[in-house]
């Protein structure tokens, strides 16, 4: 399947809200008016783009009619996609890879994000382009975590370093890191235990976490990705907020987009926060992750 029928599919449940509310908008020969925007308005707060971006995005479109650039109805859809692709510049979607040794990616974000599960498909996704991937099991805090990133690690067929449940997540990130330097390895995950903001020790742990592997390689953490689930909609862009008040959050995973009919939080995410998504997340196996393609993912989301 290409990019596009992934996206698409993974999608559906966005496009398919979206397709049919704005197929009960934008009717055939009809000419656009004020009441058109107030109706697209709606449609586009049902899709999760937020009021703040929905408001910039109604803006676009009234400019865009007042100026003659588009008169119909029916135009609007395309003009909207065209906008919503060229939202993302081309240098937000990539890995900054280290330069020399191992590149180091934390992973973040609160409980049942999908972390666990977006660090295997990372893992499984760097193999594909020929890397060898590292996991550290930072995560020592739940009893099954460990084992659930140890399974993951079998399927997907990429070294782990892991203590017992209750380890120090810093002694783990400390050993995590000499293995990668040891092993060679060229890229590092590291899955952490989920967290709130408001969670002080917490917080605290991730720091040390991050000073750890700061000391232990040049220029790491080169990534922290703040994986957020796509179906709790507007609530990732505050997630997205507090976590960042807290670590550097360099890029968001967006997981669960094909469980959700939120897709457009998306484009909330890029025009609220200076922070860009990297990766999305588009089911539960490893293969389900897709590097984010603004333009791929504005037509699938557009599409009909
Ligand atoms: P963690 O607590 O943040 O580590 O979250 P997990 O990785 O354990 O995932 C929590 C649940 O979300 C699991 O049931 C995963 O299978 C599911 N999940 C994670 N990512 C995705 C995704 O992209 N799509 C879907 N449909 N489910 C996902
Ligand atoms: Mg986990």
């Amino acid at each position: 399947m290409g990019l596009f029928d992934r996206f698409k599919k993974g999608l559906g449940r966005t496009r398919e809200k979206l397709a049919t509310g704005l197929r009960s908008v934008l009717r055939i020969g009809q000419r656009i008016d004020e009441e058109t925007l107030h109706k697209l308005e709606d449609v586009m707060l049902a899709a999760d783009f937020g009021p703040t971006t929905t408001q910039k995005l109604i803006d676009v479109v009234r400019t865009g009619w007042k100026a003659g650039e588009i008169a119909e109805e029916q135009q609007v859809t395309e003009y909207l996609r065209r906008h919503v692709s060229s939202l993302w510049p081309e240098s937000d979607r990539s890995i900054r890879f280290a330069e020399s040794g191992p590149t180091v990616i934390l992973v973040t974000g609160i409980n049942g994000s999908g972390k666990t599960t977006s660090v295997a498909k990372l893992g499984y996704y760097f193999t594909q382009t020929g890397k060898r991937v590292i996991l550290g099991a930072c995560d020592t805090f739940r009893a099954a975590a460990v084992e659930q990133l140890s399974i993951w690690s079998q399927r997907v067929g990429v070294q782990i370093v892991k203590h017992d449940q209750g380890a120090d997540p810093g002694a783990v990130a400390y050993d995590a890191c000499e293995a990668a330097v040891a092993r060679n390895a060229d890229v590092l995950l590291i899955d952490t235990a989920g967290r709130l903001h408001t969670q002080e020790h917490l917080m605290r742990e991730l720091g040390k976490i991050q000073k750890v592997v700061e000391r232990k390689i040049p220029g790491a953490p080169h990534e922290v990705l703040l994986v957020l689930d796509a179906t709790v909609g507007q609530n990732a862009l505050n997630q997205a907020r507090q976590f960042s008040q807290h670590v550097s959050v360099t890029g968001i995973f967006l997981a669960k987009l094909d469980g959700s009919a939120k897709g457009g939080v998306v484009v909330g995410i890029r025009d609220q926060l200076n922070v860009p998504v990297k990766f999305v997340g588009l089911g539960e196996t490893p293969a389900d992750i897709e590097p984010f393609d603004p333009v791929v993912f504005a037509e699938a989301m557009f599409a009909e």
